[in-house]
């Protein structure tokens, strides 16, 4: 794999934070899915977020990738707010230009990769560099061969998303998520459509990521063994809250809470 991995080595300075979420509350209908949630994350962190199938886990990654609006509390991303901007003094609902500044901040890799299918693997990653960036082909090309390397598809540049496997194709997403440079990368479930054998090299190109870079990772997963390699915190979801949170160390061989005992045997 390359030494040059085409990333920002110094996009926020470790250990600021990066982003918060103040009493956030998310509701469909009736159902309270994230309820009054406060959590914080610093620059460079690589946090997991683990718990049951519906504790809102999902809910966050989107609230960040600004797909879905809190119905209360703020939700902010270095200086900008997601929810509000400030204007004189107040705080008034972010506008739209706000909102596309953030999302050009943000990666995310989907469990459905979603690739672009009419188009072959090296346009799949330059095609948001161009178009939203602004790159020049030239320079969107190079940084796309740079992150091909980096996921180890460089014999494959020249291919449509349907001759690759689930895995091949999930790591062309990942590569194409980070051809925008953003400084947070959001994994949802990333492994979960693919086939068992398919499965390893995803995650190992996750795990070299998270080791070479500087980048700032919320992971929903639930492979476990991956989520205590990668992370510095893990959060143990439940109902719409935070029950615990800690270095996975604690949390996987150590946890407080009943609730994070019954999901680990569970699940491990
Ligand atoms: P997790 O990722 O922890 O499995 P999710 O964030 O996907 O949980 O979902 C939390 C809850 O919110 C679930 O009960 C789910 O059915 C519900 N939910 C998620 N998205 C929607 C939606 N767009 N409309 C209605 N309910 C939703």
């Amino acid at each position: 794999m390359s030494a040059d991995t085409h990333l920002p080595k110094d996009a926020a300075p470790g250990g600021t934070e990066l982003i918060r979420f103040d009493r956030v509350t998310k509701r469909f209908g009736a159902h309270t899915v994230l309820d009054a949630l406060d959590f914080t994350v610093s620059a460079g962190k690589h946090v997991t977020l683990i718990g049951p199938s519906g504790s809102g886990k999902t809910t966050i990654l989107r609230l960040l990738m600004t797909l879905l609006k809190p119905d209360e509390g703020t939700i902010k991303v270095g200086d900008a707010y997601l929810t509000h901007e400030e204007k004189g003094g107040r705080l008034i609902p972010a506008g739209e230009k706000h909102i596309r500044e953030v999302r050009k901040n943000i990666g995310m890799v989907f469990q459905q990769f979603n690739l672009f299918p009419n188009m072959k693997v090296l346009r799949n990653i330059t095609e948001a560099p161009v178009h939203v960036l602004g790159l020049g082909k030239d320079e969107a090309e190079e940084r796309a061969r740079g992150l091909l390397d980096l996921v180890g598809l460089t014999a494959h540049l020249d291919k449509y998303p349907t001759q690759l496997s689930g895995g091949q194709q999930q790591r062309v997403a990942i590569a194409r998520a980070l051809a925008m440079r953003p400084q947070v990368l959001l994994l949802d479930e990333v492994t979960s459509a693919l086939d068992p054998e398919l499965v390893a090299g995803v995650l190992d190109v996750l795990r070299d990521i998270a080791r070479t870079t500087d980048i700032t990772m919320l992971c929903v997963t639930h492979e476990m063994s991956f989520a205590r390699d990668i992370s510095d915190d893990v959060l143990m979801f439940d109902a719409g809250r935070v029950i615990e949170s800690g270095p996975p160390e604690k949390i996987f061989t150590d946890p407080e809470h009943e609730r994070t005992r019954e999901f680990l045997g569970a699940v491990l």
